[in-house]
């Protein structure tokens, strides 16, 4: 349940400055290295964090400036897994091809992966702190696999490593955790058969707000194409959102703004909130606050206003900076408008 009405948030990704890494790429190179990589991150998640509390976002994120890659940062970082090894292979049931690293060996957390950045994004915001990791499913569908042979298999193993990487977070005092499965919206049978169940998995007695992300990705070329094919009405959060209902999360962000989601979907996510988005990420349009409120008001013809809090589709890392800002402050702007709509 929302603190304030339409309570905002983010997706979890942000622009990074071009000081920092390639400018408008999904998977950028660093442009610095060692302590001075280190340096510029953390500055790099103040002016994340600062452009955030600017436009009246309630719930931050760090803007995932420490990550190149928003599966690769997490799952690169356990033991079992190597980064070294790069296969290229289809993801997202062959919607594209990617160079993912590959799992060699049991999987194994030996030390907390995010920290670091999550430690100095505490001591440097008052707002509530969400951090975003990525999914079981979604970490299998980005990965060579060579020891498990089971996709269900290996998911468990990474939920086993996440369950433990969110304990160790909530006690570095974030407030909200929101595990990212666009691969929830390709494969429908899996979600069914163990997704569900390796997502509670993750989440059980975490200690703070949860959500799970399911997104039709970013507005990269390939998902934009994808989103062409898909029709007139686009029935995947249909088939998804009663399993969504039934597991342990308190929230479910999705895409909604500019797509062709049908507005039934609404009324099928239980009593869960249902955490709207309401900035599209595939156009560079920015949008209006009355956008953002007329967004809204769609909502509230199926929810009742506390089970509706406010994001971003997905993530707005390949943006440029300033579009990417602006967008955040429409998202501030649009839900303070229907605040004040009563
Ligand atoms: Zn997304």
């Amino acid at each position: 349940m929302s603190r304030v009405r339409f309570e905002t948030t983010i997706a979890g990704s942000l622009p990074k400055p071009a000081w920092l890494a390639e400018p408008e790429k999904l998977w950028p190179q660093w442009r610095i290295a060692g302590d001075a990589l280190r340096e510029a991150q953390s500055d790099a998640i103040r002016v994340a964090l600062f452009e955030q509390e600017r436009a009246g976002i309630d719930v931050v994120t760090d803007g995932e400036q420490s990550r190149r890659h928003f599966v690769h940062g997490f799952a690169g970082a356990l033991e079992g897994v190597d980064v070294a090894k790069i296969g290229r292979r289809g993801i997202r049931g062959d919607r594209y091809e990617a160079d993912c690293p590959t799992i060699v060996g049991p999987v194994h957390r030996r030390r907390a992966v995010h920290a670091d950045e999550i430690r100095f994004a505490r001591a440097a915001t008052g707002r509530h702190l969400k951090v975003t990791l990525p999914g079981p499913m979604t970490i299998v569908d980005t990965l060579v696999d060579e020891y498990y042979g089971s996709r269900e298999k290996a998911a468990f193993a990474f939920a086993h490593a996440l369950r433990y990487e969110i304990e160790e977070l909530v006690a570095l005092g974030v407030d909200a955790v929101q595990i990212d499965e666009p691969a929830f919206n390709v494969y429908f049978d899996d979600v069914e058969a163990w997704g569900i169940a390796a997502l509670d998995a993750c989440i059980e007695g975490a200690g703070c707000e949860t959500a799970v992300h399911v997104c039709y990705g970013y507005g990269v070329p390939a998902n934009v194409a994808w989103k062409r094919s898909l029709g007139e009405q686009w029935d995947q959060y249909a088939f998804l959102f009663p399993l969504l209902a039934q597991s342990a999360v308190d929230g479910v962000s999705f895409e909604f703004a500019g797509s062709r989601v049908p507005e039934r979907v609404l009324g099928l996510l239980g009593e869960k909130t249902a955490i709207l988005g309401v900035i599209d990420v595939a156009t560079s349009d920015v949008e209006t606050a009355q956008d953002v409120c007329a967004t809204i008001a769609v909502a509230r013809r199926h929810l009742p206003d506390d089970r509706i809090a406010c994001s971003t589709n997905c993530g707005l890392a390949p943006m440029p900076r300033e579009i990417a800002y602006a967008k955040l402050r429409a998202l501030g702007a649009g839900a303070a408008a229907a605040r004040a709509d009563v």
